[in-house]
């Protein structure tokens, strides 16, 4: 007998609930935020095929489909709160439910939300998860609040994610073990949580990168009204990245999606603060570039050459 949609949630995915009023097992959850404080909340899903391999593990989707979803609190500066999984499985697989549930209730765990509805049917591999959290009135960082003349950062590394699908795409090759560091940043990506709370006051503008560095920055602009200049050689990657043929190292930094890093923006006097914001949660930032009056976004190497700007980023209805 194969395990029903009740027995299924029921196995897998309820768990008491601690910060929430109601969670799983009513018509509705009841969430209480704290007085005063604005709830942030936003969606993200996965398709089997569009935003992750077949060949992911299952623990690793579990982890990957609430890492996303973290990753825009974290572009907010808002603390995670609860969450709801809106799921459709081709069937009910307990190896893959086993798996699933695992990874994403670690990183549940790690980040303090709890699950606290959701749904469930029969269909292609599909994970809907939205995410709740609260923040003070004023305090979100936006896509708008970028000013001429702020330094621009980005924190930990990009490419990764790109470089490892190329790999899976067999339009590159690596030895064993750089290819598992890259795909461990493919499948695992770390949201910035931390990170988007201690810019809070700081950071004039953020946007988390999914789409790839020069597209999601290209939203943050245009909802500015500003431009900027990007040192593409000052885009900190990662070691594996970093012994790659430059021209694929910039296609990975500066079109590569995927990553969940943060793009923020913050005035030049703040910079020291910035900074200590990034060591207090161990998380490196880098400044890659700065904000410009105009609406262009112009790209300049080491030497401060200009450089063509061919890079793409992902459109769900263009690639
Ligand atoms: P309804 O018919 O009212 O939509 P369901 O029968 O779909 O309710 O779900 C029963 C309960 O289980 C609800 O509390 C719902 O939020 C929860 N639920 C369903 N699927 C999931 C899931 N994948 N993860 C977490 N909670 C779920
Ligand atoms: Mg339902």
């Amino acid at each position: 007998m194969s395990l029903g949609e009740f027995d299924l949630i029921g196995k897998y995915f309820t768990r008491d609930v601690r910060r929430a009023r109601l969670g799983i097992g009513d018509d509705c959850a009841l969430l209480a935020p704290a007085p005063g404080m604005q709830l942030a909340v936003s969606s993200d899903m996965l398709v089997e095929g569009r935003h992750f391999l077949s060949t992911v593990a299952p623990d690793r989707l579990g982890h990957m489909a609430l890492a996303v979803n973290l990753s825009d609190l974290a572009a907010c500066g808002a603390q995670p709160l609860a969450f709801t999984l809106a799921l459709a499985l081709p069937r009910a697989d307990e190896t893959f439910l086993e798996g699933f549930a695992r990874g994403l209730f670690a990183l549940a765990d790690a980040q303090g939300i709890e699950l606290v509805g959701g749904d469930t049917t029969q269909g292609p591999l599909t994970i809907c998860i939205t995410v709740i959290g609260e923040l003070p009135p004023e305090s979100a960082l936006l896509r708008t609040g970028a000013r001429v003349g702020d330094d621009l950062y980005v924190s930990g590394t990009v490419g990764d994610a790109r470089l490892a699908l190329e790999v899976f795409r067999g339009t590159h090759s690596l030895d064993a073990a750089p290819f598992e560091a890259v795909r461990a940043a493919m499948e695992q990506p770390q949201p910035r949580v931390t990170l988007g709370l201690g810019l809070r006051g700081l950071a004039s503008s953020a946007i988390d990168v999914s789409d790839g560095l020069l597209g999601d920055l290209g939203h943050v602009l245009r909802r500015s009204g500003v431009g900027a200049t990007v040192e593409v050689d000052a885009v900190p990657r990662s070691p594996v990245l970093a012994a790659q043929p430059a021209d694929l190292q910039r296609e990975c930094t500066l079109s590569g999606g995927d990553d969940y890093e943060l793009i923020f923006t913050a005035a030049p006097g703040d910079a020291a603060r910035v900074h200590a914001a990034g060591r207090a949660v161990g998380v490196p930032v880098t400044r890659i570039g700065r904000i410009e009056a105009g609406k262009a976004l112009v790209l300049v190497d080491a030497a401060g050459r200009r450089i063509e700007n061919h890079f793409g980023s992902f459109d769900h209805f263009r690639s």
